[in-house]
């Protein structure tokens, strides 16, 4: 398996993912997409958004602000309970999770320094709404975009036409102020969630939640993670939060272990309830079939976006020998490649007559057109990068009309006319794109 650094390396050569204000020595747990990145980031998006809500009869999207009411995070806990338990080395001043040191530990792990006593942290970032910077101005960035899902629930309710059951979704950003952000993009204080809140009967709860599980898991595989690096653990009940009645997390194998990619949780009527109490709304339902009025019950689909893309990245990375040289390539699934098709010229001559090609498919595929360096160059970022084709229009080319087309995974070359590239790269997009 890839180690991070490998990663971090390819990623930052080819334009995938940046530190964050580089230039003044980089800021701790924030982390910038560059060209290639973004594509790949925003495509993992499109791909939720299609199987999540487009795909769906009964799911409708949102887009909520990033600060809300503070109370919002009153009545859901997050102002209470929200922590990591924290402590300082007294000598070197580094800031650890006591969860995460050995039990009892009173001596850093790093400098062998006393410990401070145990505190509790709360991993909100605050600000001020206003001029005035005092205790009535206080707002937070939210910490996860599920909240407003809860708050509007009456809104969508009275305005979307949809009937309990059905989910609300949303993408967007949320920070929490980590104590030990690490592992490259895996935990940052910035980060993006897409979640969907599914409101049903509480006597339903139970079944959709299973439900969900597998549709979530099956997300995981249309984009091309391997069955083998992912798996389902159920939380034990003493694990549980306190409100909810059960919880999956779909994981990952990372090179630092099994890790939690999406958590799949029965969350009951708490979050309705709560905010119905705090806010004095009723956020209730009524069923016109029954005729009977109740609170419905969540079931939450909760994945961080860059989580994601790091598990694709480690899942799709692949160094082979060919020819006595180590051939490095992100065998990334065709739907979510940053670059589906890159036309490359054998040589600069040769740029002009091979451009309108580039063109016409430029306005269906995601298209790079690239004359410089050597082709085995040109080859190997496109390689690095994950393009699933690449066109290479040669000296003959301008004699018999016909365009070489190199698939990524096997390096086969088929021969083809510059007539049929299009409908040839059409039946291989789109077929895998049916298929997630
Ligand atoms: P962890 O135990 O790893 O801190 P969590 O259980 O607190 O995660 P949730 O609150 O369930 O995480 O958040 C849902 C999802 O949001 C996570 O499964 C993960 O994909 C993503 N996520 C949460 N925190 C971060 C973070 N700091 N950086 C990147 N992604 C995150």
């Amino acid at each position: 398996m890839v180690d991070m650094e490998t990663l971090a390396s390819l990623c930052k050569r080819r334009g995938i993912i940046f530190q964050s204000s580089e230039i003044y020595g980089g800021i701790n747990g924030f982390w910038d997409y560059g060209p290639v990145g973004t594509e790949l980031r925003r495509r993992i998006k499109e791909t939720w958004w299609r199987n999540m809500v487009q795909w769906r009869e009964n799911v409708v999207g949102l887009d909520t602000t990033i600060i809300a009411h503070p109370r919002t995070w009153e009545a859901s806990g997050h102002l209470q309970s929200f922590s990591d338990p924290m402590v300082d080395c007294k000598q070197c001043k580094r800031r650890f999770r006591a969860d995460e040191l050995a039990e009892g530990a009173q001596v850093c792990p790093e400098c062998g320094g006393a410990l401070t006593a145990l505190r509790q942290f709360n991993l909100m970032f605050q600000t001020h709404v206003g001029a005035a910077v005092d205790a009535a101005s206080i707002a937070y960035l939210r910490p996860e975009t599920c909240q407003s899902i809860f708050t509007q629930f009456r809104n969508v309710l009275g305005t979307s036409r949809m009937k309990v059951p059905f989910g609300i979704a949303q993408i967007g950003k949320a920070f929490r102020n980590e104590i030990t952000p690490r592992n490259f993009i895996f935990r940052s204080r910035e980060f993006e969630q897409m979640e969907m809140e599914f409101f049903c009967h509480p006597d339903d709860s139970r079944q959709w939640h299973e439900y969900w599980v597998s549709e979530r898991l099956a997300w995981f595989r249309s984009v091309g993670i391997r069955a083998t690096s992912l798996r389902i653990r159920f939380h034990a009940a003493d694990e549980l939060a306190h409100y909810a009645k059960a919880c999956s997390d779909i994981e990952f194998e990372m090179p630092f272990g099994w890790s939690e990619m999406e958590g799949i949780a029965d969350r009951s009527t708490y979050d309705l309830t709560q905010h119905s109490t705090h806010s004095g709304t009723p956020l209730e339902y009524f069923d016109q079939e029954t005729n009977s009025r109740f609170v419905p019950a969540v079931v939450e689909t909760s994945v961080g976006v860059d989580r994601t893309l790091l598990a694709i990245l480690v899942d799709a990375y692949r160094e082979e020998e060919v020819r006595g040289e180590t051939r490095v390539l992100l065998a990334l699934h065709p739907t979510i490649a940053p670059v589906q098709v890159a036309v490359l010229p054998l040589s600069q001559k040769l740029g002009d007559v091979a451009l309108p090609l580039a063109q016409d498919l430029r306005r269906e595929f995601a298209t790079e057109f690239d004359v410089a360096g050597s082709i085995g160059r040109r080859y190997r970022r496109q390689d690095e990068i994950g393009t699933p084709f690449c066109v290479t229009y040669d000296f003959q080319s301008n004699e018999d009309h016909a365009v070489t087309v190199r698939h990524r995974d096997s390096m086969q070359q088929d021969r083809m006319a510059i007539g049929q590239v299009q409908q040839y790269l059409r039946e291989h997009l789109t077929t895998a794109l049916v298929q997630s």
